[in-house]
Order: C-alpha cells, then sequence, then structure tokens
C-alpha cells in the first residue's frame, strides 16, 4: 500500500484553480487519511496565475501534447500555453520521486490533472491531461478524485 500520495493541491481545498476557487474534497481527505500527502498544483507551479484564462487542449490529449503533437491553449483566444502544461507536468513528477510518491490523486477533467477524461476543442474527452499523461508514462499508479469510494 502507497505510504506516499501526490495530490492535486485544489482537492485540498487550496483556492488554485482558474477560476480562483478550490475543489476541497472530503472523499479525497477521507481516502488520504494515514498517509503522507505531497500537494501539486502544476500549472500554478508553472507560473500560472490564479485566476487565470481557462485552458484546453487542442488537437489531441496529454500525450500528445508531450509528443509535440498537440497544444495547450487559452480557451476562445488560442493563446498558447503548452510549455507552461510542459513544465507544470515537469514539476509534478519532480515531486513524485523527490518524495517518493507512487500513486497520484488528480483532479478529474483538467487539462493538466484529468485522467479519466480531459478538455479537448471544446470537448471533454475520454484521455488523461498533460501531467496526468507524464506521471502515468513514468509509472505512478493515477486515481482519479472521482474514483474514490465515497466517504
Ligand atoms: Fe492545479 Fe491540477 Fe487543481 Fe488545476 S486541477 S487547479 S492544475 S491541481
Amino acid at each position: 500500500e502507497a505510504r506516499v500520495v501526490l495530490v492535486s493541491a485544489c482537492l485540498l481545498g487550496e483556492a488554485c484553480r482558474y477560476d480562483g476557487k478550490s475543489k476541497g474534497s472530503s472523499r479525497v481527505m477521507q481516502a488520504l487519511e494515514g498517509k503522507e500527502v505531497v500537494p501539486v498544483c502544476p500549472e500554478t507551479g508553472a507560473g500560472l496565475g490564479i485566476p487565470r484564462p481557462a485552458v484546453v487542449l487542442s488537437g489531441g490529449t496529454g500525450e500528445a501534447v508531450l509528443a509535440g503533437r498537440a497544444r495547450a491553449v487559452v480557451a476562445g483566444t488560442g493563446e498558447d500555453r503548452t510549455e507552461a502544461f510542459r513544465r507544470g507536468a515537469e514539476l509534478a513528477l519532480e515531486a513524485a520521486r523527490r518524495f517518493g510518491a507512487t500513486v497520484a490523486v488528480l483532479k478529474e477533467r483538467s487539462p493538466s490533472c484529468g485522467s479519466q477524461g480531459t478538455h479537448v476543442d471544446d470537448k471533454v474527452v475520454a484521455g488523461r491531461g498533460v501531467t496526468a499523461a507524464l506521471l502515468h508514462a513514468e509509472g505512478l499508479i493515477i486515481l482519479s478524485d472521482e474514483e474514490l469510494s465515497p466517504p
């Protein structure tokens, strides 16, 4: 059983979401009882502000962004955020390695943290965001906040 768990900071009540809100989850808090928790917010970690314009992936899911076949862009304006999203994913991976986390609990549907669904070109599609894609590729077990058992 995992002792150290990487967790999307917004699920722990940190107001780091694009809209300046948090997504504090009692279900997540309960599942983390007794664990060592490593909070990460890839987007603010990469220097994107709070609040910030909503970003979607364009042309593919997180794996495609990492492979250079898709981009992260501001919804509506198309302004490029790919480098920040890649850097945020790298920071999350570094934190996981530094603290020995083998499991990550990530916020569903985020273009960074989504693990079963994410926003691609105006739709929520099955697939991972950029950070979830990198952590998965590096062997971490990814759990969505929505698949943890309810309290
Ligand atoms: Fe930060 Fe991920 Fe939460 Fe978005 S979903 S606010 S990137 S921790």
